[in-house]
């Protein structure tokens, strides 16, 4: 890696792993190069890693030997050694993932939350340096990103911004969280498709109800076709999301005074349907003065986010390890 550490646009691969892909792009100069997707070996880690690691080498390749990688994973991640704590859709639970990696490919590599790398990939994409991503998916991820750099808690599991709670009697929270009334038990997929069951179940003459008897069950993508088509008992499930989500982002708004709150994840596609609620519901509630200087906006980056996030991660790892004799900016002030 000679050289390296005097090229100001350093090559750099940004991982992205995903429940059911792994995409690989190459990063230069604020730019993908050159990408790769391959579908997620789910048998164990070590078929998982032997996957990464082939589709990684099939973008190196076309690019030649990165300067580093990053990977963006969804699950929690010890960041200082890059140990995987706890994964529930990928088999990498207990894998030190950032050594591993590094053996693998040759190269220095970092780890990170997949939503911590689009919360970056979003930051990088807007004006400011302080911005609280909201990724509402499955569940609802989080990422907070500080000063341009993101924001990790002590160890690398902070910022679980689904599990802030908005109501202490609301629904218990999917997934392994104990609480109750979590974001994420309002705004996630999940919970959109527990309230479109509700609505099935109670009015089966309805274009929900109808859904549920041809396929046994209701998805949140029926839910915004029902919504596309006009249908009010869709549109109200979203106009409650909306008004739950801006109960929350107040709540954000309040704690970082973000400039940006940025809308993500598979639901995101469908803001048309809540943001505006939500925007609405937040404005009343946040204090006045930091609303203000805040903006709601939806994710750029689209499917790129983790991907691009972990690059920009991994080039922010290269200029940090070569800071170490050398002020930071901000230490320089
Ligand atoms: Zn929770």
């Amino acid at each position: 890696m000679r050289g390296v550490s005097a090229d100001q646009h350093p090559l750099v691969l940004g991982v992205d792993v995903g429940g059911t892909k792994v995409a690989v792009g190459a990063l230069e100069r604020g730019a993908i190069t050159a990408r790769t997707e391959q579908p997620t070996v789910l048998d164990g880690p070590d078929a998982l890693l032997d996957g990464i690691e082939a589709a990684v080498d099939e973008v190196v390749a076309r690019t030649g030997a990165p300067a580093a990688i990053g990977a963006g994973i969804p699950s929690q991640i010890e960041f200082a050694t890059g140990t995987v704590l706890s994964s529930v859709n990928i088999p990498l639970e207990g894998v030190a993932l950032r050594d591993e990696l590094s053996a693998r490919l040759g190269v220095p590599a970092v780890v990170d939350n997949d939503a911590n790398c689009a919360a970056l990939a979003e930051a990088d994409s807007l004006p400011g340096s302080n911005i609280v991503m909201l990724t509402l998916g499955t569940g609802v991820g989080g990422g907070v990103v500080i000063d341009g750099r993101i924001f990790r808690g002590s160890s690398g599991l902070g910022a679980e911004l689904g599990h802030v709670v908005i109501d202490e009697n609301g629904p218990p929270c999917p997934g392994s969280c104990p609480n109750r009334g979590c974001l994420e038990a309002f705004c996630s997929g999940t919970a959109l498709e527990r309230d479109a069951m509700q609505v099935a179940e109670d009015r089966p003459d309805t274009h929900l109800g109808r859904v549920v008897a041809e396929h046994g069950e209701v998805k949140g993508k029926h839910v915004v076709q029902a919504a596309e088509a006009g249908d009010p008992h869709a549109l109200d499930l979203f106009e409650r999301l909306g008004r739950q989500l801006g109960v929350g982002i107040a709540s954000l708004v309040n704690a970082f005074e973000p400039e940006h709150v940025v809308i993500g994840g598979g639901l995101g596609r469908a803001a048309d349907y809540y943001q505006a609620r939500a925007e609405r519901e937040a404005s009343i509630r946040a204090l006045p003065a930091l609303w203000e200087r805040t903006r709601v906006s939806r994710a750029a980056k689209g499917a790129d986010a983790g991907m691009f996030g972990a690059g920009l991660l991994a080039l922010q790892e290269l200029g940090r390890s070569r800071d170490t004799s050398a002020p930071t900016r901000g230490e320089a002030r």
